[in-house]
């Protein structure tokens, strides 16, 4: 079982794949509350981020801090510097091999710094309604079944994107929006919900077989 620095880079790279695809999509999101760039600044930072070459002697904390320096550099916009604190905050927390209890230690101190940063609580229609789901999934889970408790917590973080179409932005550009933002799911939401999706996708790939 492997979930040190080379499965972080995995995810790294998994997700650099997956928003390169998803840019026109998550940019869709945004022209509709926003200013239409979220899906191209992710796809250009994680672009940017998967280039770093993982030295032979880093730690998974290592290399996400640099991600995170990565994505505060290239990102720009609000969401950089909030998607930059939070891989470096849950590097500084990420264990091999995973536990559900490591897991959401990382993420709750990942999610923590984009809290301190900008100030947003749940229900405010932000990339926090797709974390914190996941994270409340991974504290409450009671077995130590990884693959059980990781694939819970996607569920919840993409049902939790989706909840942002309910509510009334408070933050970043779409609070200018006002009421005119709700029936509208928030971009850094859905991408939390990808990412995440992705950072499962790795966890659970190197549990090996159930059996
Ligand atoms: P910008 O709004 O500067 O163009 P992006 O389009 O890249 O930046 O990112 C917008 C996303 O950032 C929003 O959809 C929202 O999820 C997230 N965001 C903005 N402000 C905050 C905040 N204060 N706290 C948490 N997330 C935020
Ligand atoms: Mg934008």
């Amino acid at each position: 079982m492997l979930l040190g620095p080379a499965a972080v880079a995995r995810w790294v790279a998994d997700a650099s794949v997956e928003f390169a695809s998803r840019a026109k999509e998550l940019d869709a999101l945004d022209a509709a509350i926003g200013d239409g760039d979220h899906g191209s600044n992710l796809a250009r930072g994680m672009a940017t981020a998967a280039t770093i070459p993982l030295g032979a002697t880093q730690s998974a904390a290592d290399y996400l801090g640099r991600v995170g320096m990565a994505l505060v550099s290239s990102v720009g916009g609000a969401s950089g510097p909030l998607y930059g604190t939070f891989f470096l905050k849950t590097g500084q927390l990420w264990t091999s091999p995973p536990s559900v209890t490591s897991l959401a230690l990382a993420l709750r101190a990942g999610l923590k710094s984009i809290q301190a940063r900008g100030r947003a609580e749940v229900g405010d229609a932000t990339m926090i309604d797709a974390l914190a789901p996941a994270v409340d999934v991974l504290e409450g889970h009671r077995s130590d079944d990884v693959r059980a408790a990781v694939t819970e917590a996607i569920a919840a973080s993409l049902a939790g994107a989706e909840t942002t179409a309910k509510m009334v932005a408070r933050r970043g550009r779409a609070a200018h929006y006002g009421q005119a933002s709700v029936g509208h799911v928030d971009p850094g939401a859905r991408s939390m919900a990808l990412l995440i999706e992705s950072a499962g996708r790795q966890v659970i790939g190197t549990l090996g077989d159930p059996k």
